[in-house]
């Protein structure tokens, strides 16, 4: 196949392309490296491009062939900071989505794997979410993503333009050859701010966001799936729209709940030392606990993830983050 992949200079994306490589599809990747690396796309040609900008879309269909299938990961995808700048997480996430899609009705591609996420949830009031929970985001991340659902079920039924989208809860851990891995500025996630603070000799002092969750040990509770698990969904979900005509949307975790207390025990394990860390205030935006049942994509897309033990996958970004490439 020929795939583009937009946002492929970032963590899941190069985690994609390294996986459709592999499996022999050609792939071109549109980034506006905002946030992704250009050394993390070694695996077809990058175009530097915003979404925002229509011509910078305009060119891209203009200078390629078909794409048989096209995967969109461009967002801005912090909870904390949307909170802060509601507008950007909407112009981005929102406005940006709709010009690609525009441009794709236009250039007669109707298949697309998207980019969604557990905040569209919000605050569920059950142990495992299936689809069928309503969502209902707490904050504008969340929203944005809801928003882009809803827009993709209306642009199936006007123009056939079929979709998926994959719903991921927490996207950890690294490509086992360490060859690409999680590198954010400034980085905010759980388990790449653990190695952290272990590789600099507690320098960058871990930080604990709330100990008062109605958890177990009063830390926030979150289902983590390895990155290689989430790229073969998207995978799945192109071959899926192959014999499947419509908007779907599938959650993607392993099953499992682990505290944030749990997650730097299994750490500890791992890199065989005690990590220290302090209690700060709860971050705004957070909920306490997401779990997913993602028994329909298991059913409908036969997905099975490889990474079920949190130690493994916490071993695959420490062996990325102790010999970070870039
Ligand atoms: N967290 C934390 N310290 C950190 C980063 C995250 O305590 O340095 C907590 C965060 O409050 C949340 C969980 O770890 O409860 C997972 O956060 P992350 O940012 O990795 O993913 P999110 O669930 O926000 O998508």
């Amino acid at each position: 196949m020929n795939v583009l992949v937009l946002g492929g200079a970032g963590y899941i994306g190069s985690h994609m392309c390294k996986l459709l490589s592999t499996q022999g599809h050609q792939v071109v990747v549109f980034d506006n490296l905002s946030t992704g690396h250009r050394e993390a796309v070694k695996w077809g040609p990058l175009i530097v491009g915003d979404i925002l900008v229509k011509d910078d879309l305009e060119n891209l269909f203009a200078q390629h062939e078909h794409f048989d299938l096209i995967i969109h990961f461009c967002a801005k995808s912090l909870v904390g900071e949307s909170v802060k700048q509601p507008n950007d997480y909407y112009r981005n996430n929102v406005v940006g989505t709709l010009n690609l899609l525009d441009q794709m009705v236009k250039t007669g591609h109707d298949k697309l794997v998207f980019s969604s996420t557990a905040a569209v949830f919000g605050t569920p009031s059950v142990e495992f979410i299936d689809e069928t929970q309503p969502r209902l985001p707490i904050n504008p991340y969340g929203q944005s993503k809801k928003i882009v659902e809803d827009i993709l079920q209306d642009y199936f039924q006007a123009f056939g333009l079929k979709s998926v989208c994959l719903r991921y809860f927490n996207a950890c851990g690294a490509d086992p050859d360490a060859d690409i891995g999680e590198r954010h500025e400034p980085e905010t996630h759980l388990i790449p701010n653990i190695l952290k603070s272990v590789l600099s000799g507690s320098q960058q002092k871990l930080k604990v966001f709330g100990n008062a969750y109605p958890t177990a040990d009063g830390t926030c509770v979150r289902d983590y799936i390895h990155i290689n698990d989430l790229a073969s969904a998207h995978l799945l979900a192109g071959q899926y729209l192959d014999n499947n005509q419509g908007a779907y949307a599938f959650n993607l975790g392993n099953g499992s709940g682990f505290s944030v207390l749990d997650v730097i025990s299994a750490a500890e394990h791992v890199v065989g030392n005690k990590i220290d860390y302090d209690i700060e205030e709860a971050r705004a935006g957070d909920p306490p606990v997401l779990v997913a049942d993602a028994t329909l994509a298991r059913q409908a897309l036969g997905w099975e993830p490889q990474y079920k033990e949190i130690e493994k996958i916490i071993a695959t970004a420490w062996g990325w983050h102790q010999n970070e490439r870039f």
